[in-house]
């Protein structure tokens, strides 16, 4: 018998033996309270300040201004003032494929708590998809997170990787990822994905091949794999690297196009596409720092860079002006710079709001991964998913990465 069962039923015993009522929080954590922030419940709703948000039992109990909330005995205290208090982050496209993360089923717990905080908790982020690591190790480190023994974000975990024939992108090598050359082998492999865990099939349907050389699915295999995933009750996302892998997610159903595709490699990229995701329901993660970083590493002269980063930027504001679905995603993992300050500030260039900003970071992920009644605002009965920064993100956007907490279900995940 562990010690919170033992604890469980001994105020249980008590209890009974008394005839009182057991209060929820008898037998759990104290009940938490983050006092004198701003809270922003909702992206686009009215802001409280000086408020106090209540967790009891890992869900958000109360929320309103100081004075017309009552604190409940015994209430553990966290201060928020200067502070925005917002439902927690997500960053819907990483990667745990770094040194840090080898052996996760056995590496030591200190070891993969301080990658989680240094990658993703320490900025607010406390749930991740990771789009393609190796998914056995990816597994072990989420149970290792819901047995309670690391703190860090959820995990879900798109897997397959599968790329056109001789689609391996180069910049992987010597790994080689599985290659989808008939609709057959689609209907063959993403049930044996699925089958291994995957809460998502992330396909390749543009791959670099070579430096300048981009190898695309053909539409009826992309088409093959998503039915398959989609008959299994899965997401399909796809990484497109060029308007003519894009245009394959987009005819083949993808559900999340996991980049925006600015190259110009092959021209100019293909203005009807935001519009066409738009009204086909696809997500888009737009990685736009992504561009710069992976530019840098070519050494190219500091104007193509940002005419590159342009296309990017200028293809998120189509889409979102479309009223397309945004959803936040660095490709941090693969991206060896975790900070995520020049993602906003490249999104908010790119004409997002804050309140679209923070949709991205919140409720549409909740939304499109199917937990929007659980979580993704900040309102009574919703998980205790917090993420406070400091100072006012509406008014500077970079304060979206100044993280002083995160919280998820009501645990303490980072604290600055
Ligand atoms: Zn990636």
């Amino acid at each position: 018998m562990n010690v919170r069962v033992a604890l469980v039923l001994l105020v249980l015993v008590a209890a009974c033996g008394s005839g009182e009522r057991v209060t929820p929080t008898a037998a759990g954590p104290p009940p938490l309270a983050l006092v004198g922030g701003r809270v922003q419940p909702a992206p686009g709703a009215p802001s409280v300040a000086d408020a106090v948000v209540v967790i009891e039992r890992g869900v958000i109990s109360a929320v309103g201004r100081r004075g017309d909330v009552r604190l409940p005995d015994g209430a553990v205290t966290l201060d928020c003032a200067g502070a925005t208090v917002s439902a927690g982050f997500w960053n819907s496209h990483v990667h745990f494929t770094e040194p840090v993360w080898n052996d996760a089923a056995f590496a030591p717990p200190e070891r993969l708590a301080g990658g989680l905080r240094a990658m993703l908790t320490s900025y607010g982020f406390v749930h991740v998809f990771d789009t393609g690591s190796l998914p056995g190790n990816t597994a072990a480190l989420r149970r290792r997170l819901e047995s309670g023994e690391i703190a860090g974000p959820s995990i879900r975990m798109a897997s397959g990787s599968f790329v056109p024939p001789g689609g391996s992108p180069y910049y992987l090598r010597p790994m080689r990822l599985p290659e989808l050359s008939a609709p057959a082998d689609a209907e063959r492999l993403v049930p044996q994905a699925v089958d291994a865990g995957a809460d998502a099939i992330k396909l390749f349907t543009g791959s670099f091949a070579e430096r300048g050389v981009i190898v695309v699915m053909p539409v009826d295999v992309v088409r093959a794999a998503v039915a398959a995933a989609h008959r299994r009750g899965k997401l399909v996302f796809a990484h497109p690297s060029n308007s003519a892998g894009a245009r394959a997610a987009l005819e083949g159903g993808v559900d999340i196009l996991a980049h925006t595709f600015p190259t110009e490699l092959d021209g100019p990229w293909d203005r009807s596409l935001p519009g066409g995701m738009r009204e086909r329901g696809m997500a888009l993660i737009p990685t736009l720092k992504l561009w710069p970083y992976e530019l840098r590493k070519f050494v190219l002269p500091a104007e193509v860079v940002q005419r590159v980063l342009g296309n990017g930027q200028a293809q998120v504001r189509a889409f979102a002006d479309a009223g397309g679905q945004v959803l936040f995603g660095t490709d941090v993992g693969y991206m060896t710079e975790y900070d995520p300050t020049d993602e906003y500030v490249h999104l908010a260039g790119a004409g997002l709001s804050y309140a679209r900003i923070l949709a991205a970071l919140t409720t549409a992920p909740a939304e499109r991964f199917g937990v929007a009644a659980l979580t993704g605002r900040v309102a009574p009965g919703l998980a205790a998913d917090l993420t406070v920064v400091d100072g006012d993100p509406e008014r500077d956007i970079r304060a979206l990465a100044r993280v002083r907490y995160a919280l998820r279900g009501g645990r303490i995940v980072y604290s600055r």
